[in-house]
């Protein structure tokens, strides 16, 4: 049960299905709202174990569950094109939030509110009728709240998507000194381009890393195998980063397949709102959903508390989905091209300019600049091609 039994009314008031990432967050903004929109019921049926997930994220201003965030770094590392580069984050901190973290302070703002809780049970369907939705169970129990919120997580197929984001992780054990502890690796290019491939090396302390091998791949093709990941990892502890394989161990940490999609289904239906990966807000170019999340769940809070309805939220400029949809199209088409995209965007000493531009805070100025850097001619191809 992920937060304090639910016996109330089962008609009324708000339903949010799904109890990860981004119910969670949205349950913990409504508690602490000053205008709550009557009870929260929160619906979740166990598959997912959110004590064992981690999300690790940008920030540059404060948020509800910032106490949540264990690790915090304030420089990032980069190796691109044949070239090492420590960045600083400026404005920015690169935050990392566990799952049995965020649930605690999640309940925090929960457990004072009494009429706030949740419900065990798989989700079936949600039936719109004359009087409103209706969220049937599968053994049979019915709600019917005011507003629905689904926060059912990413969508199990990448069909219809624009790229996917495939990810093995381990976590790292080496019984010498290797990782720098103040500075993650977010893209180390030394691994085998067959597709647009990097690691990610998210270091606990010298001896401790998260080791990840992402790879962005074509959305209609087969994902990258369990081998290919672990023989990616393996290679770059052992070749790369010079391990001696006696003197590591490595246990698979985390992994998927996520859908990148510019056109994310509408997000609100009558009374039933998406929420989370459900929503589109998995960031296209970079699958990162944790900030964008945050932020969501505090626009709603917000106009429930200015006009008693969710749908007050701020608009995406439309520039951003035709550069995420160009950008994933050339990655897709020509793998070599992320890492010669990376290697100029990140060729500064701060990473704030690429930051600001994956959060859709950028000025059209700004992108002209960032983008002048990178090799135009794929580029406008792929924003020609419709
Ligand atoms: C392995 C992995 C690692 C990731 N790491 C990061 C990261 O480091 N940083 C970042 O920004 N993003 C990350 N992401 C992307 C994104 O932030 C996560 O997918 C995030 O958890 C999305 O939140 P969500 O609430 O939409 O979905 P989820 O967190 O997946 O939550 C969905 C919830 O719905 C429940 N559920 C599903 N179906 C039903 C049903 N029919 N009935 C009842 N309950 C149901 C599940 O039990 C689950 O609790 C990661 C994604 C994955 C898969």
């Amino acid at each position: 049960m992920v937060l304090r039994p639910w016996n109330g009314p089962t008609s009324g008031g708000i339903a949010v299905l799904g109890g990860g990432l981004s119910g969670l967050s949205l349950v913990a903004h409504l508690a602490a709202a000053d205008a709550r929109p009557g009870p929260i019921v929160l619906l979740d049926d166990g598959r997912n174990d959110i004590a064992r997930a981690a999300w690790a994220s940008w920030t540059r201003r404060p948020g509800l569950l910032d106490p949540a965030a264990s690790e915090s770094f304030a420089r990032i590392r980069v190796r691109a094109g044949g070239r090492d580069r420590e960045l600083s984050l400026d404005e920015y901190r690169y935050r990392v939030v566990h799952g049995a973290h965020l649930l605690a302070e999640v309940r925090r703002h929960t457990d004072p509110v009494a009429d706030v809780g949740s419900v065990t049970g798989h989700v079936t369907e949600i039936v719109e009728s004359g009087s409103g939705p209706c969220v049937l169970l599968g053994d049979g129990r019915e709600l019917r709240p005011h507003w629905v919120f689904d926060a059912r997580g990413p969508a199990s197929s990448t069909a219809g998507a624009d790229a996917a984001l495939d990810f093995l992780g381990f976590r790292v054990r080496s019984r010498s000194p290797v990782f720098d502890p103040h500075v993650p690796v977010l893209f180390d290019f030394r691994t085998e381009q067959t597709a647009a491939s990097f690691l990610y090396v998210l270091p606990t302390d010298a001896q401790h890393a998260l080791v990840e091998h992402t790879c962005f791949t074509d959305a209609t093709g087969p994902a990258i195998e369990f081998a290919a990941h672990r023989d990616a990892v393996c290679t770059y502890l052992t070749d790369v980063l010079g391990l001696d394989g006696g003197s590591v161990d490595a246990e698979p940490a985390e992994g998927g397949r996520l859908p990148l999609t510019t056109h994310p289904p509408d997000r609100v239906q009558g009374r039933v709102v998406r929420v989370g990966a459900a929503a589109g807000l998995l960031e296209a170019s970079s699958g990162y959903a944790y900030e964008r999340i945050q932020r969501d769940s505090e626009a709603i809070a917000r106009s429930f508390a200015l006009h008693g309805h969710p749908c007050d939220l701020p608009k995406r400029a439309a520039r951003f989905t035709r550069y995420n949809r160009a950008l994933l199209r050339v990655i897709v088409e020509h793998p070599n091209f992320l890492e010669e995209m990376f290697a100029k965007l990140f060729a500064r000493d701060s990473a704030a300019p690429v930051l600001r531009f994956l959060d859709e805070d950028s000025s059209v100025r700004d992108e002209a600049t960032l983008f002048a850097s990178l090799p135009a001619g794929p580029l406008i191809r792929a924003m020609a091609h419709r």
